[in-house]
């Protein structure tokens, strides 16, 4: 289901108010006017985060992608670059404005230059559907590196060394 972030953030989607409280009221931000393409999925973990509705660790922001660390960090450095619009993985890729592309790929760059990883290197992955065992199904970049990677077994075999 796709819904505006208005409407997300009026109906309290994930907000977490102690019971005692009436939910604390959220403002649209001014990144939602500026792009009508714009929509979020009711049930997603990453919305809620695009929306300020559930917690992140934010790194980085701009009004077409956020990146905020995983919750389960598997490198010393472990971001996730996601757009804002809820697309659920690089299969629906042509929902996002080119604009959006260009701004993903930039913010990964970003990201590894804001944490150090440009001189030793880092990796940028992108888990997508079932076969490549994605687990949270909105369009996301993991962006590791901060140690030496284990070699991927897929792009770097065995049999090719
Ligand atoms: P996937 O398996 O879809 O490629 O990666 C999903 C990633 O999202 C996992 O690395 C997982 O640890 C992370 N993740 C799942 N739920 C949350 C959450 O609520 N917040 C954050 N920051 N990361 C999450
Ligand atoms: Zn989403």
């Amino acid at each position: 289901m796709k819904v505006l972030l208005a409407a997300f953030l009026a109906l309290g989607l994930g907000a977490q108010s102690p019971a005692t409280q009436a939910p604390a009221a959220a403002s649209v931000p001014a990144w939602v006017a500026l792009h009508p393409e714009y929509h979020a999925s009711a049930n997603c973990i990453f919305c809620k985060i695009v929306a300020g509705v559930a917690p992140s660790r934010k790194v980085y922001e701009d009004d077409r992608v956020v990146a905020f660390w995983d919750i389960a960090p598997r490198a010393p450095i472990h971001i996730l670059v996601i757009p804002k619009q809820h697309i659920r993985s690089l299969d629906e890729l042509e929902e996002l404005p080119v604009e959006t592309r260009a701004a993903l790929l930039d913010a990964c760059f970003k990201v590894a230059k804001q944490f150090g990883l440009v001189e030793h290197g880092f990796r940028v992955i992108a888990n997508t559907g079932s076969d490549a065992n994605q687990t949270v199904p909105h369009l996301h970049f993991h962006v590791v590196g901060g140690e030496k990677l284990l070699e991927d077994p897929i792009t770097k075999p065995a049999a090719a060394k």
